[in-house]
């Protein structure tokens, strides 16, 4: 049985990829076997589709970070042929292949159920850029984020696919959420998912002129890092707690210890791979709850595994609005 593929391939050192037929017998090692709905995609797949950063190490290659989809075949008690399941993280369309394809094979402790009353697409439109913003939302409760909060949440990179979901949420439970972002024409789409303000891209993206600044934020979710996440470390209020999650904007961090020392400010990393299956259960049940699906629908584009190639230059020039699901069947 052959099955329709986005392949990578690299060939003097340079990656490109095309769609081809392959048979199942070359799917990777796993105890269950996916026939993939939907993929998606997500900043690190515009890397890895260019080839950037060594993400992947071995060639050919089948990518894509995160799939929905039904198990065909498996050799754990866990899932039964089907079931519907979700993958994210585990560094699958990374180290192992992953969602652009009809098929995968993966590890039954990667996956978790579909979770009920969503459909595979609606998953998948929240995806691993939706499932981070709620990590993110978690982590910065846990550290004593709550409602009636005086000042603004702030988001960066807000009209990509981790903003847009982050804007949406933190609006439903009642946060003012201001909403950086470079581009003029996503005002009205910011402020439909909810944002009450807009913060021009340019206004945070200098270095900090000076090592502490007036406190403007009761919590931060960063996609964009860099001199961006230096400067909002030197506007957070008291006590308060930046979530980092991305690097759109540069991985370098120049920054002082004062906002730490003299603010007590909390710098919280977020990384959504590696999450034991608890915490993927009660992000998912969070998403359930707190993320309007009107706003999903709203915020999601739809598109094919032949638009791939243009899709990585895109994401990867920050001209990717919302979540964009892959359809693997069109
Ligand atoms: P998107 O491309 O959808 O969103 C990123 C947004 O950042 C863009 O839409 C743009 O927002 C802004 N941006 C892009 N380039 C720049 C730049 N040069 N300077 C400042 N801002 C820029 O990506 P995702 O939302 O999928 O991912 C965002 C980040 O989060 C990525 O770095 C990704 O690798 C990371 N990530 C991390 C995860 C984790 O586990 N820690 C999981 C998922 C993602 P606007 O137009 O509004 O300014």
């Amino acid at each position: 049985m052959s099955f329709r593929a986005h392949l990578l391939e690299e060939s003097d050192g340079k990656v490109a990829g095309k769609l081809v037929e392959l048979e199942e017998s070359r799917l990777p090692e796993g105890n269950v076997t996916v026939a993939v709905d939907y993929s998606t995609l997500n900043y690190k797949d515009g890397m890895i589709l260019k080839g950037i950063g060594r993400l992947v190490r071995s060639y050919p290659h089948v990518p894509g970070v995160d799939f929905a989809g039904t198990v065909e075949q498996s050799d754990d008690p866990r899932y039964r042929a089907g079931d519907k399941v979700v993958l994210t993280g585990w560094r699958v369309g990374e180290m192992h292949w992953g969602g652009y394809a009809e098929k995968a094979r993966v590890k039954a402790d990667w996956l978790v159920p579909l979770p009920e009353g969503l459909s595979a697409k609606r998953a998948m439109a929240i995806g691993t850029a939706g499932f981070t913003a709620m990590l993110a939302v978690l982590e910065l409760e846990r550290h004593g984020l709550e409602a009636g909060e005086e000042r603004p949440v702030l988001v960066t990179g807000a009209a990509g696919g981790v903003g847009s979901v982050a804007v949406a949420v933190l609006a439903r439970l009642g946060y003012r959420v201001a909403a950086s972002t470079g581009r003029a024409q996503t005002h009205d789409y910011l402020r439909d998912l909810g944002a009450t303000e807009i913060v021009e891209r340019g206004e945070l993206a200098e270095p900090p002129s000076r090592p502490l600044d007036k406190e403007r934020w009761a919590a931060c979710i960063d996609a964009v890092g860099g001199t961006t996440l230096a400067r909002v470390l030197t506007q957070m209020a008291y006590g308060r707690s930046v979530a980092a999650v991305g690097l759109a904007g540069g991985n370098a961090l120049e920054t002082t210890v004062l906002p730490f020392l003299l603010r007590g400010v909390n710098l919280l990393g977020i990384d959504s791979v590696m999450r034991p299956y608890d915490d993927r259960i009660e992000a998912w049940n969070r998403l359930l709850s707190d993320l309007p699906m009107d706003k999903l629908d709203a915020m999601t584009e739809e598109a094919g595994l032949g638009d791939l190639p243009a899709l990585a230059d895109s994401i990867l020039a920050g001209g990717v609005r919302g979540r964009t699901v892959i359809d693997v069947r069109r």
